[in-house]
């Protein structure tokens, strides 16, 4: 009770004395605005798009609220851009929630989104570079202070019993004061720079709202131009300068491509244009409204588990929810857009949403949608399928385990390096491959290595390259999970060039078999010596098929886990069971002819040694015991010399 009173007479006490409280920003928000203001420099016009964007957001709130209590949007909700000349100011103003005095301190004060010092260490100071990547940050409110050396935010909440005023001049700290605004709502006045002041002209302004906030669903609206010089101070008179009609309620026939992209632009509040959209209508038993959109550069944290992502969620037009993720599968987080839902409750809540059939069949529509847009795109726009592969092709992997029902689409999307162009440009798609297959070949051949160089160069395709069979060059580390995982692709099953005993099938002649049989028949006392002098470090040595040109290689059994999974397995802590690996040799190469006739010389375990430790070094590229390799090989050297 006494506490009550103290706090009431403090409150008075502040209002009597207009008590302004200094707030600090966050560092982050410090560091973003001076990044923002020395980067964005030749983006200066996007604060406008991004004020427009948070009164539309606070407009969305209240409609949603009046669903409940219709008495809240009673007046209709608009949004006001206001230039005043003479006082060098733009106002953007909205009738929309309005923000509490903790609601402003958070909000305008702090950046929540987690990630933020790590994107802020990223960025190189290189001003192009920054400004794509501030982009994608999204700069939100406090790109104002591009414009304005000084920003004013006057904000009264639903039901408040005063309004608050926030001013900063973005260097560091922000005050907090009453404000005098009476109804429900936000100003947001920015007190321009010298060099800002375009954006006090009205055509200016019509110009930049035309381009990006068109299609906002509320009504923008500017003073008639003549009221610019006619009426000083009172009233003036508002006219509606945007189309005030959401965009994908639009038929597809009247929406221009600059529409669309625009309107990306406006919900992703990125710079670039998207690389692909689709725009879908569909009635029946599921009636919904999809607008989707692939970025054309991943952002900065994508690969971050706790990243927000999915599509803005309206109901009947009504917004619901921002980052509705239920409706996209997690492969497919990089996609944006919206969904517009006949069929679900206005009142949905996330909880809802999370189990609801509807949302489920929504989900599985969706998904296909962009799967379908995805294999357009790779067909008709290949140059722009290589960038979205660039940016997305890893993650678009995760699909094959997360999404089975699609694994087919999703393998078609693939693509690879190979020994086709032997570059390690990933443009290969297994239907190329398979098109490109000779007569006889059944399998799709692949190689996994730790970098493209090991790939190309493995002994391993030797008898593939002589034979002009293409061979797939893997250098993903989920790679080698991947082809695992799936197994064959059109009926061709998938067959790793290094795993188990290479049967080239109706590809290699019968006469080219019979000679290696005999030889192998003929060698198997040698083949014996050297199993008994490397032991226990290979489970068995053979003649091999692989080889044109090298002496030798090792190869692992056809369920052995390859290097990659290996790899894998280890960084994740887990225990990695020990393939030993089958030492293969060319019967055919001038060294293994050389070594048969020293089975009886003391130096042979040597050379038996470092025949397998070189076969090792080309496939793993290293060794458990590289001194003591060298060691040999000098030994070697001086005693041939
Ligand atoms: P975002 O819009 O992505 O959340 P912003 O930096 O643009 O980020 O805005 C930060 C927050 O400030 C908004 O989420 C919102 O809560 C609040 N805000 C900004 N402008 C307004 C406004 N005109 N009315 C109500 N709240 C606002
Ligand atoms: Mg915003």
């Amino acid at each position: 009770m006494f506490t009550d009173i103290i706090k009431q007479w403090g409150a008075s006490m502040a209002t009597a004395k207009k008590n302004v409280e200094k707030h600090a920003f966050q560092t982050e928000v410090k560091q973003l605005l001076h990044l923002m203001v020395h980067s964005l420099y030749s983006h200066r016009e996007i604060f406008l798009r991004e004020l427009i964007s948070n009164a539309a957001d606070a407009c969305d709130k209240i409609r949603f609220q009046s669903i409940a209590r219709p008495e809240l949007s009673a007046e209709p909700l608009v949004i006001r851009i206001k230039p005043d000349a003479e006082a060098g100011t733009l106002t953007v103003s909205d009738n929309g929630v309005g923000m509490t005095k903790d609601e402003v301190i958070a909000n305008l004060g702090t950046i929540a989104r987690s990630g933020t010092g790590e994107f802020l260490r990223q960025l190189s100071g290189d001003e192009k570079k920054d400004a794509h990547l501030i982009g994608q940050f999204g700069v939100g409110f406090y790109s104002a202070f591009i414009v304005a050396d000084k920003v004013v935010v006057e904000t009264r909440a639903e039901g408040a019993d005063e309004a608050v005023r926030w001013t900063s001049s973005g260097d560091g700290e922000f005050t907090i004061e009453t404000g005098s605004r009476t109804e429900r709502g936000t100003d947001v006045i920015l007190h321009l720079k010298e060099d800002a002041r375009e954006f006090l002209d009205s055509l200016r302004l019509r110009e930049i709202v035309h381009k990006y906030s068109d299609h906002i669903a509320f009504e923008i609206q500017m003073p008639r131009t003549e009221d610019d010089k006619d009426k000083k101070g009172g009233e003036p008179e508002w006219e509606t300068v945007n189309k005030a009609q959401a965009l994908w309620t639009l038929p597809k026939s009247e929406i221009s491509d600059e529409e669309y992209k625009e309107f990306y632009k406006y919900i992703a509040h990125d710079f670039e244009d998207p690389l692909a959209w689709a725009h879908h209508r569909v009635e029946g038993k599921l009636e919904y409204t999809a607008l989707l959109y692939v970025p054309s550069r991943a952002p900065f944290d994508l690969w971050n588990r706790e990243r927000t992502r999915g599509l803005k969620l309206y109901v009947q037009r009504v917004f619901i929810m921002d980052d509705a993720e239920q409706f996209l599968p997690v492969y497919l987080r990089f996609v944006r857009g919206i969904i517009d839902s006949n069929d679900l409750p206005l009142n949905v809540s996330r909880e809802i949403l999370q189990d609801s059939s509807v949302t489920r069949s929504l989900r599985s529509a969706v998904t296909r949608k962009v799967l379908d847009m995805l294999e357009h795109l790779a067909r008709q726009e290949p140059e722009k399928y290589q960038t979205f592969w660039k940016e997305f092709g890893q993650v678009l992997k995760e699909g094959l385990a997360e999404d089975f029902a699609n694994r087919e689409q999703i393998a078609r999307l693939l693509r690879f390096a190979s020994t086709h162009k032997d570059t390690p440009e990933e443009t290969v798609s297994l239907q190329d491959y398979v098109e490109r297959m000779k007569e006889g070949q059944d399998a799709i051949y692949y190689i996994t290595a730790e970098s493209f160089a090991a790939a190309k160069n493995s002994p391993h395709l030797e008898i593939f390259r002589k034979k002009g069979i293409e061979v797939l060059l893997l250098t993903d580390r989920i790679d080698e999970w991947l082809v695992g995982y799936l197994g064959s692709f059109d009926g061709h099953p998938l067959k790793s060039v290094a795993k188990g005993d290479l049967d080239l099938g109706k590809l290699q002649d019968e006469e080219e078999r019979k000679a290696a049989e005999k030889a192998a028949e003929a060698a198997g006392p040698f083949l014996e010596a050297i199993k008994s002098a490397l032991g226990d470090s290979i489970k068995e040595v053979r003649f091999s098929h692989r080889l044109t040109d090298s002496p030798a290689c090792v190869v692992l059994g056809d369920n052995d886990l390859g290097p990659q999974m290996a790899q894998i397995l280890k960084a994740a802590g887990q225990e990695v069971p020990q393939s030993k690996p089958i030492l293969e040799l060319n019967t055919d190469h001038p060294l293994v002819r050389k070594m048969q006739s020293l089975t009886e010389s003391e130096d042979f375990a040597d050379w038996a040694l470092l025949l397998f430790e070189q076969s090792l070094l080309a496939e793993r590229g290293s060794l458990e015991d590289p001194a003591g390799f060298a060691h040999r090989l000098n030994k070697l050297l001086l005693r041939n010399s």
